[in-house]
């Protein structure tokens, strides 16, 4: 597998790419759910790359990005096994020259609810370093997981607007045994975290079946923050459940659940289609 740290790099290998080239953004600390995105790349295109950027354009200064876990070694290990093709792993003197984060890319109106509202610098950060890579890369197809949903449409959305030539294709969530959707993050939970982190898959997955049984979104929404608050989440930033695509309030299928909670300095998000 090739490991590509420079622009110079990139470029050269780019240049020996022949066929349909996969790209797979992360920010590294790889697990199952990152995976997957590799194993669709693979099946869907003749050359995959990943890329691995803990990109400090989406961390607001309270956030961690000084925390998050860096494990490039291991990571690299793991995305050979899975038959990645090469690794993308720029520093960031590569990325933002000169400390440069200045971008011409404005977040679609997907990005204002939700997410934007709790991380008010997040999705400019996010279509800031994928419009680079996109450019960086040039691939043919970019897969990204549901799991970060909102995050998803907002990027779907870039390429439209913008005329992205890129196809951006959604990986389902990949889950523990105990149904808690698989996060670089989860490694912050203690034991007794982890038995309350559980709880948050299983009160989305009630909520979608109580919708589907006819009862209202008011109802199950009220029911639901009862439930997480006796759960023993330490606060809940949000638990919507919205239009699929739009994310906007609705009550015509295909909807979304989507919610936010901490636990502790850990904060988690997951989501579930109704
Ligand atoms: P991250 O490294 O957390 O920025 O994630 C990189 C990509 O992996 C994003 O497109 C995420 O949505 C995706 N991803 C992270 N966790 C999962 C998961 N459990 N299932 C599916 N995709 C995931």
């Amino acid at each position: 597998m090739n490991i590509l740290k420079t622009h110079d790099e990139l470029n050269a290998y780019r240049g020996t790419v022949r066929g349909t080239l996969g790209l797979v953004p992360t920010m590294g600390a790889l697990h199952d759910g990152h995976m997957a995105l590799v194993k669709a790349a693979r099946e869907q295109c003749d050359t995959v790359i990943a890329s691995i950027f803990v990109n400090p354009a989406q961390f607001a200064p309270h956030e961690d990005l000084d925390t998050y876990p860096r494990t490039l070694e291991e990571d690299i290990k793991k995305l050979e096994s899975a038959g990645c093709d090469a690794v993308w792993a720029p520093g960031v003197e590569e990325m933002y020259p000169g400390d440069n984060m200045d971008s011409d890319i404005v977040p679609a109106a997907v990005s204002l609810p939700l997410e934007g509202e709790h991380r008010p610098h997040f999705f400019a950060g996010v279509v800031n370093v994928v419009s680079r890579l996109f450019d960086q890369v040039k691939p043919d197809s970019a897969f990204f997981g549901e799991k970060d949903y909102q995050q998803l449409q907002v990027i779907k959305h870039m390429v439209k607007d913008y005329d992205i030539p890129v196809d951006v294709i959604g990986v389902p969530i990949v889950r523990d045994e105990n149904g808690l959707a698989l996060s670089s993050r989860n490694r912050y939970l203690s034991a007794e975290e982890y038995e309350v982190a559980v709880h948050l898959n299983r009160i989305l997955f009630a909520m979608a079946e109580k919708l589907r049984q006819g009862e209202t979104i008011q109802d199950v929404k009220a029911e639901a923050l009862l439930e997480l608050q006796k759960a023993g989440f330490d606060s809940i930033d949000y638990c919507a459940v919205r239009d699929a695509e739009t994310l906007l309030h609705s009550i015509h299928h295909p909807l979304r659940i989507l919610a936010a909670v901490k636990i502790g300095t850990t904060r988690l998000i997951d989501n579930v289609g109704v």
